[in-house]
């Protein structure tokens, strides 16, 4: 791990690293103390303005769109070395602003993340352009079906997995030839405020990425600005919803990450140490994770044996500081949410759930939001706990009869569509069922999958995909172009 440097503070706008004009800060909060710990500068209106204007100004007045893509790779190359030769800080601001487990961090939310970054670069370095057969004529002519930059992007990100969204977006985005503006989430700036220097010192072009920060409001001016020309969000789907509403009265194109309750279908035949390591990957975000797997759909003739196996696994998770190397599950972001999720437990309780596992607040020192690692059993799959998105450390195991049709009926009933995973021996049967779950990425007996997978949404979970060739393909306006002999 490399050394632990300066916290980030400055925005960068038009090539410059800035405060605002009005000197306006945004305090951080450790979520494992639960202390304001540093400020950073907190944009308002006037830097939504400038940045939006520098994007513009990068876009059309060039060179970034129009150098050979190559050029574009080859700094975002450099941008990415630097960002590797910074992996501690990356990893410390994760931990400190998000309450993620130091090396769970690491891992996961810092080095992995890299090689979705280096993927990206090295997919639109190739290019997306593809030709199509001659026209025979006369004349006879070539086509081709072109990709080229969109223009102004607004990137808008959520304070869960920060510096990996901030990378699944900045990485297709400028690689393929458009300007952007980034702004986290006020929770967890530090990341894309990093990201913002060290695309200074790698020599990125004035304007071709501006980082400022700021909340909702400025969010709302990043969508609405007519100069931008698309919107590349993560984050709930409540306000997802706002966005495409805005985007759609301007027409912009709207890549949409949002929110996901996603089910795991354990069939009668179904390897069950197997299932609940997969399924206990709930605990590393402390269940903040859009893609977590929360509805657990379990057979009756399984029933027992999963919520024991589940309940043995949880009474080996550490929950401590994010800061402490033991720590398996950190605290979740703030006060506030801490509050909502026991109230959502609460609910639970009072539909009808019984909480198997966890549900208080364990006692860890200092003044930090934890709560134990949660299991539901008695849910049905009406109840609201397995209808809204909890974002906290709370997975819920929903009986069945064990007919796989009424499983797949189930792991679709929700609004959302993200993730899904079948554990079954019948592999056959397994991808068969699969291939009906509505969501965007669903596994086999498997939980993992190559950078190349596409990341995204069916339904409330979002519209459109990050990562891999259509993830790059996004930021991109596609054009016939054909030309004859002369
Ligand atoms: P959020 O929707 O509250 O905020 C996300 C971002 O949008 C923040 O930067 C916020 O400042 C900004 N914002 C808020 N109101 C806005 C508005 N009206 N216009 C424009 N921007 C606005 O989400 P959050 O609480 O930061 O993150 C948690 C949510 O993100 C969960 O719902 C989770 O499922 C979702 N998420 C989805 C994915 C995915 O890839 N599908 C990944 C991670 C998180």
């Amino acid at each position: 791990m490399t050394a632990v440097g300066t916290p980030p503070r400055d925005l960068l706008i038009d090539g410059e690293l800035v405060g605002p004009s009005d000197g306006a800060t945004l305090p951080v909060v450790d979520p494992s103390i639960g202390e304001v710990v540093r400020e950073v500068w907190l944009g308002g209106p006037a830097e939504a303005e400038a940045a939006i204007a520098a994007s513009r100004r990068a876009f059309d007045e060039g060179p970034w769109p129009h150098l050979p893509v190559a050029e574009r790779a080859a700094a975002l190359h450099r941008l990415g070395d630097l960002i590797e030769a910074d992996t501690g800080r990356f990893t410390d601001l994760v931990a400190t602003e998000v309450g993620t487990p130091r090396l769970i961090a690491e891992a996961g939310q810092v080095r992995r993340p890299m090689d979705h970054y280096r993927d990206m670069i090295d997919r639109g370095a190739r290019g997306l352009d593809r030709e199509l057969a001659d026209l025979p004529g006369p004349p006879r002519s070539r086509q081709i079906i072109a990709r080229e930059p969109r223009g102004v992007v607004s990137a808008i990100t959520p304070w869960n997995a920060p510096h990996l969204l901030n990378l699944w977006k900045v990485a297709p985005g400028l690689v393929t030839g458009n300007t952007m503006v980034l702004k986290p989430s006020p929770e967890a700036p530090g990341c894309a405020l990093l990201l913002g220097e060290l695309a200074l010192e790698a020599g990125l072009p004035a304007g071709v990425l501006n980082v400022i920060t700021g909340g909702g409001e400025v969010g709302r001016l990043m969508v609405g600005d007519p100069r931008v020309d698309m919107i590349a969000f993560t984050g709930s789907s409540g306000v997802g919803r706002g966005i495409a509403a805005t985007a759609g009265g301007s027409l912009k194109h709207a890549l949409l990450e949002l929110g996901g309750k996603s089910a795991l279908l354990a069939l009668p035949d179904a390897d069950v140490p197997s299932m609940v390591a997969a399924a206990m990957r709930f605990v590393t975000l402390a269940g903040q994770g859009c893609g977590l797997l929360t509805r657990i759909l379990v057979p009756d003739s399984l029933h027992d044996r999963v919520v024991a196996a589940f309940v043995a696994a949880l009474g080996k998770v550490r929950v401590g500081s994010a800061h402490d190397p033991q720590t398996m599950m950190g605290p979740v972001i703030s006060a506030g949410e801490l509050g909502r999720i026991e109230a959502s437990l609460a609910d639970a309780v009072h539909e009808g759930a019984s909480i198997a596992f966890g549900g208080k607040r364990p006692d860890v020192p200092g003044n930090g939001y934890f709560l134990e690692p949660t299991l539901l059993v008695d849910v049905r799959n009406d109840m609201t706990v397995a209808r809204e998105e909890i974002f906290g450390p709370v997975i819920s195991v929903i009986r069945y009869s064990g007919d796989p049709d009424e499983g797949v009926a189930l792991a679709n009933d929700s609004e959302y569509g993200l993730v899904g995973a079948v554990w079954t021996r019948d592999v056959d049967l397994g991808v068969r069922l699969a291939r009906r779950i509505r969501a965007g990425q669903v596994r086999v007996n498997a939980t993992a999958s190559t950078t190349e997978g596409p990341f995204g949404g069916y339904k409330q979970s979002g519209v459109g995909r990050e990562c891999g060739d259509l993830g790059v393909a996004e930021y991109t306006e596609i054009k016939y172009l054909g030309w004859g002999d002369a």
